[in-house]
């Protein structure tokens, strides 16, 4: 059943009930106001007849004047019928025991209604006690409740008729009313920015921030999913990218060679190109190998107990001659670490944080590796005497193929990927990498592993 017949049906229903109970109520009290006014009718009536009645001896001869709806009795107080203008019934038991009368007698005034004979029809009785001899009652033939109401029925039907007519016509206007905001909540719930404008009732705003709650969310979901998409799709055409321009070289410089027109100086040359980029290649590759794995590795990556010094002991040793080459000092300092990571990663990342150190430094240059714990954290510092990286680039180097000098990158074999790799080695681990740098001066990277991945010194 709909939401707005249920609230119609359920208000026609209280109209209804509000209907019969107010029909009954009024039927009741009107029935009393109307017992109230027999009873006053017959009082009167008794004060004439009292007046006319004289000194009290029915013997003077004194006619009591009766119609035929008012039927007045004369009794004495031994309960005897003196006179009673129904002559039907006159010759009548005591009267002693009827109740009006021994009220009367008690009292000076009596009053009873008794049901006649005639379907619904009640008979009124009203005594007044008269010197100390008699009684005088007079009595009246009226309807009674259930008569009343069989009078009253065509009206009350009528009535009750146009009342729930006017009852389900409100019940349906109100329901509307009731209905319309949600109605119009629903419409507006995807644009809902301040609730309280659009919310009609306040039952309703759990209900609202839940689907508001969800529409953000499937939003964001959407947007991440899009972005992703984006970054893929830009990631793959960057690779293609890449990959093309070594290609290039080396089937230009191999068609040369293979012409039979270079000589002997320059073959040596082209194969010094060809080897170039060929192991450009091979880095690149190595490199997006080495992302995709981590982009694909969902699960924790695997730990162990390792001592970071010994693997920065490691790197730095391999690194020594690509710093002799670019005329740079390689420095570690520091002592025994031990951090719970994995080794292959540490390896990359102390490796590719060395590599740049060293490949943008100047020449006589220093790159420092510093080691140590700091409140339970380890923190591993390289920093150069280089180049330096400008301010407004901070946040784009970590980003796939992204460089501030393209050309001393290539020259230098950059793949743009090294600190993309670094990043998410340093996501991987928990930990937090800041990058300080001034351009001509040089730059510092410092990455701090948090305590849970350090383990005690045994
Ligand atoms: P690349 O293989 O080109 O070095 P990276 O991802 O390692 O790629 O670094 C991105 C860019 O950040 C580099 O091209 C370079 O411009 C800059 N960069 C990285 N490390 C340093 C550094 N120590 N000093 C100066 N510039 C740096």
């Amino acid at each position: 059943m709909s939401m707005k017949k249920r609230i119609t049906v359920q208000l026609c229903v209280v109209g209804g009930i509000a209907i019969v109970v107010t029909t009954m109520l009024s039927m009741f009290v009107y029935y009393m106001m109307f017992q109230r006014q027999i009873f006053s009718d017959l009082e009167t009536n008794l004060e004439v007849i009292e007046v006319l009645f004289g000194d009290g001896t029915i013997e003077n001869g004194c006619q009591i004047p009766s119609e035929d709806v008012l039927r007045v009795t004369l009794i004495d107080q031994e309960g005897a019928v003196l006179y009673d203008s129904d002559a039907n019934s006159f010759s009548m038991e005591n009267h002693k025991e009827r109740p009006e009368i021994k009220e009367a007698l008690k009292e000076g005034i009596g009053k009873d209604i008794r049901v006649s004979n005639t379907i619904g029809q009640n008979t009124y009785y009203y005594a007044k006690q008269i010197g100390n001899n008699y009684v005088l009652r007079v009595a009246k033939e009226a309807n009674g409740m259930l008569a009343l109401f069989y009078e009253a029925l065509p009206i009350i039907i009528v009535v009750a008729i146009l009342l729930l007519l006017i009852c389900s016509l409100l019940a349906k206007y109100l329901t509307k009313r009731i209905v319309r905001p949600i109605e119009n909540m629903a419409q507006e719930l995807s644009l809902i920015t301040e609730f309280e404008e659009i919310v009609p009732y306040e039952e309703l705003i759990p209900f609202a921030t839940m689907i508001k709650d969800q529409h953000s969310n499937i939003h964001k979901q959407l947007r991440d999913l899009e972005h992703s998409e984006k970054i893929r799709q830009e990631f793959t055409a960057n690779v293609s990218h890449e990959l093309k321009t070594p290609l290039t070289a080396i089937t230009g410089y191999s068609e040369l060679i293979e012409e039979g027109i270079a000589s002997q100086g320059d073959t040596i040359r082209f194969a010094k190109e060809i080897r170039k980029n060929a192991t450009r290649l091979l880095h690149l590759i190595n490199d997006i190998i080495e992302l995709s794995e981590l982009d694909i590795a969902e699960e924790e990556v695997k730990k162990e107990e390792l001592d970071l010094y010994e693997i920065a002991k490691n790197c730095t040793d391999t690194l020594k001659i690509t710093a002799k080459n670019h005329e740079v000092e390689l420095k570690l300092i520091g002592n025994k670490v031990m951090l719970y990571a994995n080794k292959n990663m540490m390896e990359e990342l102390i490796t590719n944080l060395c590599d740049n150190a060293i490949r943008y430094n100047k020449k006589g240059g220093i790159v420092k590796v510093v080691l140590y714990s700091k409140d339970e954290n380890v923190i591993l510092t390289v920093e150069d005497t280089g180049i330096g990286i400008p301010k407004e680039h901070f946040a784009r180097v970590f980003e796939r193929f992204y460089r501030v000098d393209k050309s001393r990158s290539k020259q230098t074999g950059g793949t743009g990927l090294g600190l993309a790799i670094v990043k998410h080695i340093v996501a991987k681990h928990g930990a937090k990498i800041t990058l300080k740098s001034e351009v001509m001066i040089g730059t510092t990277v410092t990455i701090e592993f948090p305590s849970q991945n350090k383990v005690e010194k045994k």
